[in-house]
Formats: C-alpha cells, sequence, structure tokens
C-alpha cells in the first residue's frame, strides 16, 4: 500500500474508532472494543492493548504481521504468555505497544476477499439481546428493509468462547459454516454473551453496520414488550436483499 493511501486509513481508522467509542453512540466504554483496517498485503493496524476506542490517536494502533500470527492456529494448547509474545512478535514496529490480545480474530477477518475494515464494540442494546435467551432469533430473523441492507440477510452466531485464541478459532468456524450455507459472507457476527462485530469493505460500512445493528436491537427489544417481534418471512429478506434499488443503496451507503 502506498504512503498517502496508508496515511489516509490510519487517519480513518482514528476517526471510526472515536466515533463508534464516544456518546451518544457509546457502542464501547473505557477499554471495551477494538478496531482495524489492513495496512498492506501481510499487514494490518489494529487498536493496541489497554487503549480507549473514545481517544484513539494513531498509536493507539499498533501494524501487525499477519503471517506471523497465523502460528497461533496451530497450536491446540497456549499458555497466555507464549500468545503474548507471539503478539509482540507480530509488531512491524517493535517499539509500538502490544496489540489486542483479539488480534488474531482481526487478522483472520482481514485476510477475507473484499474485508477491509472490522469494528468490535459491546453495545448495550445488541449486547442485552445476546446475553438473553433470544440471541439465536437476532442471528437468524430480519425485522424491516434497513436491517437486511446494512445487516445483511442473517447474522453469524458464535456461542460464548474464551477471548483470544479460541474466540478466534470459533469465529473462523462461525464464518466458514455461513459462507458455505449462505455462499457469501457475513456482514455481522455476533458473540453471545460479549458483543458485535461489523466487517466490510470501508471504515463506513463497518460503523453504519454497527449503528443499524444496535438500531435493530433497540428495535427488537421493543418488539418484545409487545409480544414480538414480527419477523419478516424468508422470501421478503430475499428480495429486498436482491432489489435492484436496494443494491443501489447498498452502493450510495458504500457497504458493498
Ligand atoms: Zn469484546
Amino acid at each position: 500500500m502506498k504512503l498517502p493511501e496508508r496515511n489516509r486509513r490510519l487517519k480513518q481508522l482514528v476517526e471510526l474508532s472515536r466515533r463508534i467509542g464516544t456518546a451518544p453512540e457509546s457502542f464501547a466504554i473505557l477499554g471495551e472494543g477494538n478496531t482495524s483496517t489492513r495496512s498492506g498485503e501481510d499487514t494490518f493496524w489494529v487498536k493496541a492493548s489497554g487503549t480507549s476506542l473514545s481517544t484513539a490517536e494513531k498509536d493507539s494502533f499498533t501494524e501487525c504481521r499477519r503471517p506471523t500470527l497465523d502460528s497461533l492456529w496451530e497450536s491446540s494448547v497456549l499458555s497466555d504468555s507464549q500468545v503474548d509474545e507471539k503478539l509482540l512478535e507480530s509488531r512491524v514496529k517493535p517499539k509500538d505497544r502490544k496489540p489486542s490480545t483479539e488480534a488474531l480474530f482481526h487478522s483472520y477477518l482481514l485476510s477475507l476477499p473484499g474485508i477491509e475494515w472490522v469494528a468490535h464494540t459491546h453495545p448495550i442494546a445488541v449486547n442485552g439481546i445476546l446475553c438473553s435467551p433470544r440471541a439465536a432469533d437476532f442471528a437468524k430473523f430480519r425485522m424491516f428493509p434497513d436491517e437486511i441492507v446494512c445487516g445483511g440477510e442473517q447474522s453469524v452466531l458464535v456461542p460464548y468462547t474464551d477471548p483470544g485464541v479460541p474466540l478466534a478459532k470459533a469465529i473462523r468456524a462461525g464464518v466458514e459454516i455461513f459462507e458455505k450455507d449462505q455462499g457469501r459472507l457475513p456482514r455481522i457476527i455476533l458473540l453471545q454473551n460479549h458483543g458485535l462485530i461489523a466487517i466490510g469493505p470501508s471504515a463506513g460500512a463497518v460503523e453504519a453496520t454497527t449503528k443499524m445493528a444496535e438500531k435493530s436491537a433497540k428495535i427488537f427489544l421493543e418488539a418484545s414488550s409487545l409480544g414480538g417481534p414480527v419477523f419478516l418471512p424468508e422470501a421478503q429478506v430475499r428480495r429486498i436483499s436482491g432489489r435492484p434499488d436496494e443494491l443501489y443503496r447498498q452502493k450510495v451507503l458504500k457497504l458493498e
């Protein structure tokens, strides 16, 4: 990636992180959540451990080499210090901070075709559902057209898993099954009892997906108090996602 594009991306990453970490959105507070984008063929920036999205600066992000992290997939049991060692070893600049412990799932998601940006947050309404017995309904069904435009026909639901390498493996397994079933990549990955991951081709896409997921969750909760939600029939969901005007809107929203 050329230098001007690298500079532009890192700036966008800082701005995206601040927006999703700051009120009124506050999709993450304190050190919650992490964001990333590709910085080259085999490299990416990810939020450093212990930094906050709301106060992100350029040095809140560490550039990592994917091939170094890839060795974490092979080992079946790793101590926390062995994982830390690999995280530190993956840094392009050894003076940078330690990458987030979730760097491995960012590394995987950014290796998928067309995925350039990842935003992981803990939005309140989304987590309200993910900490309830209705998480699978929220992943599988859709209630209104814009939810489909921004979030796709369905989301991946990953059962609760220990953060770090085990979570990265569970996310990879969930995305692979989804892709096999649906013939496309998801836009939303829901982590049970944990949070939301939005993936997409641009900073604007992952921000829109995150916002719409939180709005959908609020509507789900409202509708639940009235005996719902009433979900759209599968044929309607498919129709919306394939409509030319909706595809046009996706393009305008830079979702594709
Ligand atoms: Zn998290």
